[in-house]
């Protein structure tokens, strides 16, 4: 059965008052001037960087500052410490219970360091519906994160499972997901979640709300259910 694997920033939870709230102070006190979240969101989309880190570092460039990469992670974690509580749920604990009734795997691959993606599958009761989670501390060379497709090779082959949907929200993501079906050859195909950044992309489905996605994704993995359950001895 094809698996369903899930971004979790812009996918699941809400990020814009926590990281990018975080980035855009962090980069203000390294800078000493006002950073516009606008400007934030173009540099990360445009480059396509996923990491949180390294968009704080490019915008403290971009604006003619320069800063120590590792003091820049420090100060970004603390700041986003105290914004996490103001994450919120986007897609229903629903949409995760009706896949996993139906026997679909499950899957996270996200660009979250280990206790932060604990933080929120804990503080939201998610844990129990993913089969496999791959997070930023389970690939420890830096250059095969996401956009490198191998965080996504890591999931596909844990899950055990030779074709999926990634449902993300940014160019980060789609990037991810090319780069698989060229340097891995398994159909993966990527599903553009736009409810909370509409931004465009060229992907294979979009889905604006969670109903568009339940839609869509149980038609992509039990297009044939109740022919199934007849046939089942
Ligand atoms: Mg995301």
């Amino acid at each position: 059965m094809k698996a369903v694997i899930f971004d979790v920033d812009g996918v699941i939870v809400d990020v814009r008052e926590s990281y990018h709230l975080a980035i855009k102070r962090t980069a203000e006190e390294f800078l000493g001037k006002e950073v516009s979240l606008d400007l934030i969101r173009e540099i990360k989309y445009s480059k396509s960087i996923n990491n949180d880190w390294d968009v704080t570092y490019e915008v403290i460039k971009h604006l003619g500052g320069s800063a120590d990469y590792g003091k820049i992670v420090e100060r970004f974690t603390e700041v986003y410490r105290g914004l996490r509580d103001r994450e919120k749920q986007i897609l229903s604990s629903g949409i995760f219970r009706e896949l996993k009734e139906r026997g679909v795997p499950l899957g996270i691959v996200t660009g979250r360091p280990k206790s932060d993606l604990d933080f929120v599958l804990d503080r939201f009761n998610l844990r129990g519906f993913f089969d496999v989670t791959v997070d930023e501390d389970d690939v420890a060379d830096k250059n095969l994160r996401k956009p490198h497709p191998f965080p996504l090779h890591l999931c596909m082959e844990t899950l055990g499972v030779g074709e999926a949907l990634y449902v993300g929200d940014s160019p980060a993501d789609l990037e991810m997901v090319a780069y698989y079906r060229k340097i891995y050859g398994k159909p993966v195909r990527f599903v553009h979640f736009r409810k909370v950044v509409k931004i465009n992309l060229p992907a294979d489905f979009t889905a604006e709300e969670e109903g568009d996605l339940r839609t869509l994704l149980l038609g992509e993995v039990c297009p044939n259910r109740e022919g199934e359950q007849v046939s089942r001895p």
